[in-house]
């Protein structure tokens, strides 16, 4: 029978943060279909996305030879590019053609120019291995910390307030919590889109008589279970925040015994906030003086409440400081270190949080441990047998600016497509045609990989083995379910050949020799093994023994802060980078839809995802929509100071007027073209949630 299996295989999803774990049903090697399991994180729960999203490893324009360029053909995106015919602007070759020439253009690059001139980004697509071994080249191999990844755009800034705050950038309960918790506050998120399953820990919660606080200028399909929805004029998170503070303040609503014990900096944030009352607020956040009294009281006096924040809150020039206003909101009523109370910025990518635990970071070593500490360089110099670079590293946008300044000249770039997904794209596409030498490890010829002199051929997450950490700090243990397609080769494996070409003597023969090596650099992964991971599957960090299970809720005796205590850091509310005015009368926000991944390299080539959702659209109130004089349906162009795109629209009646929603995954109508590349001045992590645009009928 085609349709019976002839072998299962465990696994988890490669999509997003919340880890869901499945089983691949395999016949003759190839994926008949998928089920969820029960893990800790999804209970035997998937969306449509690990449900549906597995045919694209076998897609036609799957990469399975190297590729490098002919010469003489300008880079850019080719205008003809089509993945179903031969590619004319690259010719193939065998692997060491090609990784040979990968490494030797970056190679001279550096005895020309100096390590400053090269630099990498990883990807939180791939496993926690392969991101150790991709920071571990750019350091000890290029010589630079010039090393970053999707992070920096999309949970940088939280990252950024939760290590200045509590002294640990990973959240501080897991999801799961939820179901403990009286209140459980929503910002900035999307979960039903973003996160699925664990909108459906929150709807479990909802039902057992949490009461949810939506708190966002979008609606959603969360607000239907929610308690209380505040719908806020976007961009005025950081007033609005301050407000509830101020009620907390003046009304004593905070827990003065926990404040006492754990915290340092509240008197100093209670004269901050005195005269940022509701009433002085209310008008720039759209929001009554009673809706934020009414909240601010909810939150403070649950017996247990948790926040949990998306890229709503992350992605602007003040998403640091949104994020330590939620911290603030937590400290001050003594949130945190119970069961049901806690801090959890929702993680975007499968492996965004390994990808940054094991280093894809500029300016920290793995585990988050300063660069520029001489205590830690010396330990990792140690560890590895090198010298190491004690400056901090460039982040995305400034490795594209320094790219543009002539100063960084050659990339290596895995698994990532900035040509889509950074901010102002024309400048980035600019930018990345402007590099003297590039190479791309992935499974496709991306956006970015069209700007290549080096394409390498990857593997997609069910053609390897390898471990991932998930929103919750749950490191889970990815099997391969398929072989590799053609001449494509695991990423580590390659890494490791780019490594030998700039000299180092690497001899991994599998991804659990770098595990093994990264528990000797990374405390946090303390009683996890790799050998434990095969029998458990999933366990949760810190962990305590290695017979005990991970914390699930931390930091209720002390934080990881040189005092033991976390800290209060007052805010004042900013304007956006780019306000709205009469040439731009519309905020327009980008992010992701539920069927589409990110830069849709993968989702668009899995039929059933790109089936129900096959074009880009822009979605706009129905009331909007008529002021504009539009059908739904009907083109529209959307400029702003930086491109223009055109795209259908659509009624959505969870928008609110003045603000148009485009998705990023769309290479025809790319959403980037048109957005803000001002940086958060902390986290470094563009304004992707505002940019003033103007609407015309196309
Ligand atoms: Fe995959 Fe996330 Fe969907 Fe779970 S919720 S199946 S991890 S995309």
């Amino acid at each position: 029978d085609s349709k019976v299996a002839d072998k299962t295989v465990d696994s988890v999803c490669p999509y997003c943060g919340v880890g869901c774990q499945l089983t691949y049903h395999i016949k003759d090697d190839e994926i008949l279909f998928v089920e969820g399991r029960d893990g800790p994180s999804n209970q035997n729960r998937l969306c449509v996305k690990g449900r549906f999203g597995f045919d694209y490893p076998r897609h036609p324009s799957r990469l399975t030879v190297p590729l490098v360029r002919r010469e003489g053909v300008p880079k850019g995106l080719d205008p003809a590019f089509d993945p179903a015919k031969p590619l004319s602007h690259f010719r193939e070759a065998n692997w060491d053609e090609a990784l040979d020439l990968a490494a030797k253009g970056l190679v001279e690059l550096k005895d020309a120019h100096g390590p400053d001139a090269l630099a990498g980004f990883g990807s939180a697509k791939c496993s926690n291995e392969e991101a150790w071994l991709f920071q571990k080249l750019v350091r000890t191999g290029f010589g630079s910390n010039h090393v970053d990844h999707c992070t920096r755009l999309c949970h940088a800034s939280s990252v950024a307030a939760l290590m200045e705050c509590i002294g640990s950038g990973a959240v501080t309960a897991s999801f799961m919590q939820a179901l403990e918790a009286d209140v459980v506050i929503l910002t900035g998120c999307n979960p039903t889109v973003n996160h699925p399953v664990a909108a459906t820990f929150f709807k479990q919660a909802a039902k057992r008589g949490t009461r949810l606080i939506v708190i966002d200028p979008r609606g959603q399909a969360l607000g239907a279970y929610a308690h209380k929805a505040l719908r806020f004029t976007p961009g005025s998170d950081v007033s609005l925040f301050n407000a509830m503070l101020n009620v907390i303040v003046t009304e004593e609503l905070y827990d003065q015994t926990y404040i006492d014990a754990h915290t340092e900096g509240f008197e100093a944030l209670k004269e901050h906030v005195r005269d940022l009352t509701p009433e002085a607020m209310a008008e720039s956040c759209g929001v009554s003086a009673e809706e934020i009294r009414a909240v601010a009281r909810e939150y403070a006096n649950a017996d247990k409440a948790m926040i949990f924040w998306g890229m709503g809150i992350s992605q602007h020039v003040h998403g640091t400081d949104n994020a330590r206003c939620l911290i603030s909101l937590a400290l001050a009523c003594g949130q945190t270190g119970r069961p049901g109370t806690g801090l959890h910025p929702l993680r975007g990518q499968n492996n965004v949080q390994g990808a940054s635990d094991a280093g894809l970071i500029p300016m920290v070593m793995p585990d988050y441990q300063p660069v520029s500490d001489a205590q830690v360089r010396s330990a990792f110099e140690e560890l590895w047998n090198t010298k190491l670079d004690d400056k901090p590293g460039l982040t995305v946008v400034e490795i594209m600016e320094a790219i543009n300044a002539g100063t960084i000249k050659g990339m290596y770039i895995q698994g990532e497509n900035p040509a889509m997904s950074d901010p102002d794209l024309d400048h980035a596409r600019a930018a990345l045609a402007k590099l003297e030498h590039l190479v791309v490890q992935d499974l496709f010829v991306t956006e970015t990989a069209q700007f290549a002199d080096v394409i390498l051929p990857a593997s997609a997450w069910p053609e390897k083995d390898g471990t991932v950490t998930n929103t919750n700090r749950q490191v889970q243990m990815g099997r391969q379910a398929m072989p590799l397609p053609g001449e494509a080769k695991p990423d580590w494996w390659i890494i490791q050949e780019i490594a030998k070409r700039f000299g180092l003597p690497w001899n991994y023969r599998h991804p659990r020799e770098v595990f093994a090596e990264m528990t000797h650099g990374m405390p946090s992964l303390d009683h996890i093994s790799w050998e434990r991971l095969e029998r458990e599957d999933s366990v949760t960090y810190p962990c305590p023994a290695d017979d005990a299970p991970g914390a699930d809720v931390v930091f209720s005796d002390a934080f990881p802060t040189a005092s033991g205590r976390a800290k209060f850091s007052p805010t004042l509310p900013l304007p956006p980078d780019e306000p709205i005015d009469g040439d731009y009368p519309t905020v327009l926000t980008t992010g992701r839809q539920l069927e589409h991944w990110h830069t849709g390299s993968m989702t668009r080539r899995a039929r059933v995802l790109d089936d129900l959702e096959p074009e880009a659209v822009a979605s706009l109130a129905p009331s909007e929509l008529r002021r504009l004089g539009l059908e739904p349906g009907d083109p529209v162009s959307i400029t702003t100071r930086r491109g223009q795109i055109t795209l259908r629209t659509r009624a959505d009646s969870l928008m609110p007027e003045g603000m148009v929603f485009v998705p990023f995954c769309y290479a025809e109508a790319a959403a980037n073209i048109l957005t803000n590349p001002a940086l958060d001045p902390y986290g470094k992590i563009p304004e992707f949630k505002y940019a003033a645009c103007r609407l015309t009928r196309a």
